[in-house]
Order: structure tokens, then C-alpha cells, then sequence
């Protein structure tokens, strides 16, 4: 399969938008589908809405984006729709950026959670392709969250990371574990270990683990082969010195859209939360719309996610948004800002 031709095709920024079906529960409650999908880049919401005197109407709200997934897309469509077209050029010094934003509940992690495991087994088998073969490259994991404007690897019993800039403008996160990857049923033990430990707190997984961005990175480095015998030395004791970053795909659980707005809770804790990850869901707005506009300067200081991301954020880079949209009348007011986010991203 020649997939390296496609490489000059992939736009910088791909705004995507999934809507799922009704659950049994909506269904359940009779609840209306408000979505229409017309084709493959558009869709109408049909707003409930009541006049002063409580007679029913529809307002109607079109969108445009780059792509449009209806119900009965599957989530292998949707890899082919958002990353797969990206994989290539991270073989070329690409940083690209995958991130799934919406309420929660809108199908957020449904649709994350296979494509690492997909791209990953691409990224295999382009590392076996005669270009690749001979250059050293290897496969890199890592996998961490942000929940409460705090760091955690997810490979290392939720270790506690700190972030530190270098001399030049290079963040890195201290401490994080990375872990080669020669075949796709390692990269699915490491996801499955690092779901295993986000945060779920006492109440349910959904509801602790819509507070957190959860981060799988793949990356792809050259492994430089050390022949004198005391630089050898040097490679055991560390590794990591003997690799050069070649490129890099991140892959984002962002937390549910709403509780941005949690920040009128009674709980100080839920409070404090809410604005950290609404400060972030608007400075990652703020830094793909400087990106998208070739601006110099990238507002990254805005929010601990967008630091952690800078160095995807720079250079030659691509980013790919899926909103998630609930097809449900409930929900139509967080699908309606789910939508106009993203509109504002493209
Ligand atoms: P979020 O991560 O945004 O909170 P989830 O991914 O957990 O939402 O999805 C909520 C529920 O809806 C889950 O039970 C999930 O399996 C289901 N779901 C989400 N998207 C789809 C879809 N496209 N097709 C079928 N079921 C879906
Ligand atoms: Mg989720």
C-alpha cells in the first residue's frame, strides 16, 4: 500500500465532526434526534425552542466543516477520515496532534481510544519498509494525564511529573516513561495499563475521567549505533541520549467540554477544577487558530496542556480536531457550543 504519496495532501488543520446514535436510553425516553448529516461536510440542528407564550418551534443552525460523520460511521472509517493520512509524514519530522473534544458523553473516548493502536500498526509496518529499514528508527510510548492542572504518567502508577524548559525552548516533561514498542500487542498492553490507571476516583470512570486530558504519544526516533566502546558505555546508562526525535503523533482525551463551565459549583475542589480545564479548552482554541494563521507568536503559556504540547505546536506540524457531538434534543445546547468551538478552531 503507497501511502508516503499522499503526504503533500494533508491540510495543517482538520476539524472533524462525529455524531453518535441514540442510546438505549434516549430512546428509551423517546428523545428526539436533532441532527441531520446532508453530506459528508455539512449538517443542520434543529433547535427545540418555545415563544413567550409556549408554543413550540424549531430554529434551525447549519455548519460546514472538513468533515462530517454521520451515526453509521465506523471508528476504522474514522481512522482512515482523521490519522491515517497524517502517519507518513511523521516519518518526515512531522508533530502531529489528535484530539477529541465534546461533552461528555458525546463519544469522546469511543472514538480515541483505537486509533493509537491503529496507527500504531502503520507505524510498524512503515518502519519494516525498505526506506525505513536500514535508518535505525524505532517506535516510542508514552502515556500521562492532566487532571487538575497536574501531571501524571500513566505508565508509572500515576507518578507525579514535573515540566522544565531547556535552553532552547524545548519542554520536556521530567521523568516520563517511554517504552520502544516493536509490535502492535505491546502498544495494546501499555494503553490498556494506561487506562487502567486514569483517574476514576470512587464515583464512576466517566465522571472522574471527564476532568482529565489523557495524552498517548507515539513517537518515532532514530537510534544512533555507538561503535567506540566507552560511548557504548554512555548508551547503557542512558538510552535516551543515543536517540534523535525523527516525529510524533499525540493523541488527546480532552475533558468533557461542559465542565469548563463547573465553575459555579458548590464544591471548591469541582470549582477550581472547572476553570483549569476551561482555561485550557480556550487556550488550545487560541494556539490552532495562531497555528492555522501562521502567527509567530503561539500563545502555549496560556494553560498547562498547550505548554505540555508546545513542541507540537511548532515547526511542521499538523492537528486534527474531532468534535463529538450528542445527537439527542437534551443535549442540544452543549452539541450547539461543541459546534461553534469548532467553528472558531478552522
Ligand atoms: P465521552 O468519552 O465523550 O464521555 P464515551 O466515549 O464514553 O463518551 O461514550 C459514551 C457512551 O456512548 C459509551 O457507552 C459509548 O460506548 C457510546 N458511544 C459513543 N459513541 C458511539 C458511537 N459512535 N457508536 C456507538 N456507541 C457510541
Ligand atoms: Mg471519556
Amino acid at each position: 500500500k503507497e501511502i508516503t504519496a499522499r503526504e503533500n495532501n494533508v491540510a495543517k488543520i482538520k476539524v472533524v465532526v462525529r455524531k453518535r446514535p441514540l442510546n438505549r436510553k434516549e430512546l428509551s425516553r423517546k428523545e428526539e434526534d436533532i441532527i441531520t448529516v446532508h453530506d459528508s461536510s455539512f449538517l443542520t440542528v434543529y433547535e427545540p425552542k418555545l415563544k413567550v407564550d409556549l408554543t413550540a418551534y424549531v430554529e434551525q443552525h447549519e455548519f460546514c466543516f472538513d468533515a462530517v460523520l454521520d451515526e453509521n460511521v465506523s471508528n476504522d472509517e474514522v481512522y482512515r477520515e482523521t490519522v491515517e493520512p497524517i502517519i507518513p509524514i511523521i516519518f518526515q519530522r512531522t508533530k502531529a496532534t489528535c484530539f477529541a473534544y465534546g461533552q461528555t458523553g458525546s463519544g469522546k473516548t469511543y472514538t480515541m481510544q483505537p486509533l493509537p493502536l491503529r496507527a500504531a500498526q502503520d507505524m510498524v509496518r512503515l518502519l519494516h519498509q525498505p526506506i525505513y529499514r536500514n535508518q535505525n528508527f524505532k517506535l516510542w510510548l508514552s502515556y500521562f494525564e492532566i487532571y487538575g492542572g497536574k501531571l501524571f504518567d500513566l505508565l508509572s502508577d500515576r507518578r507525579h511529573l514535573l515540566m522544565r524548559e531547556d535552553g532552547k525552548k524545548q519542554v520536556c516533561i521530567v521523568g516520563l516513561q517511554e517504552f520502544e514498542v516493536s509490535d502492535v500487542q505491546i502498544v495494546k498492553e501499555y494503553i490498556e495499563r494506561g487506562n487502567a490507571a486514569r483517574s476514576t476516583g470512587s464515583t464512576g470512570a466517566n465522571e472522574e475521567s471527564s476532568r482529565s486530558h489523557a495524552i498517548l504519544q507515539l513517537a518515532v526516533k532514530k537510534h544512533i549505533i555507538v561503535k567506540d566502546t566507552r560511548r557504548q558505555r554512555d548508551r547503557d546508562a542512558n538510552e535516551a541520549k543515543n536517540t534523535k526525535a525523527v516525529g510524533k503523533i499525540s493523541f488527546i482525551d480532552l475533558a468533557g467540554s461542559e465542565r469548563g463551565a463547573d465553575t459555579t459549583d458548590n464544591d471548591r475542589q469541582t470549582r477550581i477544577e472547572g476553570a483549569e480545564i476551561n482555561k485550557s479548552l480556550l487556550a488550545l482554541k487560541e494556539c490552532i487558530r495562531a497555528l492555522d494563521n501562521d502567527q509567530i507568536h503561539i500563545p502555549f503559556r496560556g494553560s498547562k496542556l498547550t505548554e505540555v504540547l508546545r513542541d507540537s505546536f511548532v515547526g511542521n506540524s499538523r492537528t486534527v480536531m474531532i468534535s463529538c457531538i450528542s445527537p439527542n434534543a437534551g443535549s442540544c445546547e452543549h452539541t450547539l457550543n461543541t459546534l461553534r468551538y469548532a467553528d472558531r478552531v478552522k
